[in-house]
């Protein structure tokens, strides 16, 4: 099964919120203690599995997310507001890729499943956190963390929920191109030559269904080339099938006669397919004699339901697909409430960039400068206010706790060199 529909999204969780310098003032009370609060967590950006979706195509029009940021602190300790979780949908068995490398993230599988693709930034803690016995009124808070970005590949492997039957030259491909909205990119097939017509048929508000054509295989079949199971596998997935009718009687044909022998053939290629609820089209009605036929068409098959259209000048085309959609989603609704109910899981994906403890760090070299690296102290500093001296000397303070200075000194470093840590360089004291 390779028919593969592909999007790229830009995802930015919100920021977490800034931690404030506030004082408590009570009546009669000239200074009170610290009383900042903490700010709020940004909003994590998730996908969710849901099964009524079936294709990646709301994705080519929109690819750009971004989820609330949270909330600075306020005064009298009260915690800023948490920015709210974007929440986005997407058709189950959609893999989650890495950009760059390739390698797959998730797999996005069971209904109502979760992934959290980019984590909102921490809230900044408020003064209140950084009162000591000897800082009894801090004049710093910690800044929140940016959120998570990143860019995902959405990857699903297509399955077709409506095949396309009907002789060859009957209007097959004229009808998907005119009713499709996208093309899906087809991989690498192992029976290139057989590559049956495939297109996303938008049904607006984000519905949409895949449409493709299967007759070609069946002629395939017939002209005794082999298919594979795994083929086979894919278009009895078919929920719903068109049979497509030229109507004009091109080179003489009997409309009645064709619809009889392609549903003979559907039979012998496939009982399963050959049980699929069907609509039937009949095109080509903009040429002469079609009219006659469809009267005696109808006057063979009474009970049937019949949809006049022309492909070519798309009259009637409207009413087949709001009738194939009905079906579609009828079909859908069935499944859906088939599926058994399972606890939805939660997963959260790994940013390299992201991770790392505040006591992984290297010292390096830098000619006469001592620079010291680490994903955990890069993230730490995006907290620090460099332009608050007492906020410098907090960090200063905890460069020493996390065993920075003395890694230094075990570097050689003496007093008067200079130290970079992320973008602040200053001079070693001790
Ligand atoms: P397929 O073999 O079933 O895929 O048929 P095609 O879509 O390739 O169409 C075969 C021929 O019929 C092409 O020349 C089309 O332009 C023509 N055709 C398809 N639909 C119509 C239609 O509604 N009216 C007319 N007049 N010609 C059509
Ligand atoms: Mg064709």
């Amino acid at each position: 099964m390779q028919f593969i529909d592909k999007a790229t999204i830009s995802l930015k969780a919100g920021n977490g919120g800034n931690g404030v310098v506030r004082f408590r003032r009570e009546k009669y009370v000239p200074a009170g203690g610290p009383a900042g609060g903490d700010g709020g967590k940004g909003g994590d950006i998730i996908l969710e599995v849901d099964p009524s979706l079936s294709t990646l195509i709301d994705f080519r029009y929109r690819h750009k997310y971004r989820a609330e940021d949270g909330e600075d602190g306020q005064s009298s300790n009260k915690y800023g507001k948490d920015g709210g979780d974007l929440v986005i949908k997407v058709p189950q068995g959609t893999v989650l890729k890495d950009p760059e490398s390739g390698d797959a993230l998730a797999d996005l599988v069971t209904p109502g499943q979760r992934v959290v693709a980019a984590q909102g930034g921490r809230g900044g803690r408020g003064n209140t956190h950084f009162k000591t016995a000897t800082r009894q009124a801090p004049q710093f808070a910690e800044q929140g963390l940016p959120g998570e970005a990143r860019s995902l590949v959405l990857e699903l492997k297509l399955l077709a929920d409506v095949g396309l039957v009907g002789y060859p030259n009957v209007g097959k491909s004229t009808l998907i191109s005119v009713v499709s909205a996208a093309k899906p990119k087809i991989a690498d097939y192992p029976f290139t030559t057989l590559i049956p017509n495939l297109g996303v048929v938008s049904v607006g508000e984000g519905n949409s269904f895949v449409l493709a054509d299967i007759p070609g295989l069946i002629e395939g079949a017939h002209a005794g080339v082999g298919l594979g199971h795994a083929f086979l596998r894919h278009v009895e997935r078919c929920q719903v099938l068109v049979h497509l009718l030229d109507m004009s009687g091109y080179e003489g044909r009997d409309p009645r006669e064709d619809y009889e022998q392609i549903l003979a053939e559907l039979a012998k290629y496939s009982p399963a397919l050959a049980e699929r609820p069907q609509i039937v089209a009949a095109n080509k009605m903009d040429l002469p004699g079609a009219e006659d036929n469809l009267a005696l068409f109808r006057e063979r098959y009474p009970q049937m339901t019949v949809f006049p259209i022309s492909a070519a000048t798309r009259q009637g085309v409207d009413q087949l697909i709001s009738r194939v959609w009905e079906e579609v989603s009828r079909v859908r609704k069935e499944l859906a409430e088939k599926q058994p109910e399972e606890a939805p899981s939660v997963q959260v994906l790994r940013n390299p960039g992201q991770s790392g403890k505040l006591s992984d760090f290297q010292i390096r070299r830098d000619n006469e400068v001592y620079v010291v690296e680490g994903q955990g102290l890069d993230r730490q500093m995006q907290r620090i206010d460099f332009n608050n001296e007492e906020s410098v000397k907090w960090f200063l303070r905890l460069l020493e706790d996390i065993g920075v200075v003395a890694a230094l000194r075990r570097a050689g470093v003496k007093n008067e060199d200079t130290v970079r840590v992320g973008d602040y360089e200053f001079e070693f004291m001790d």
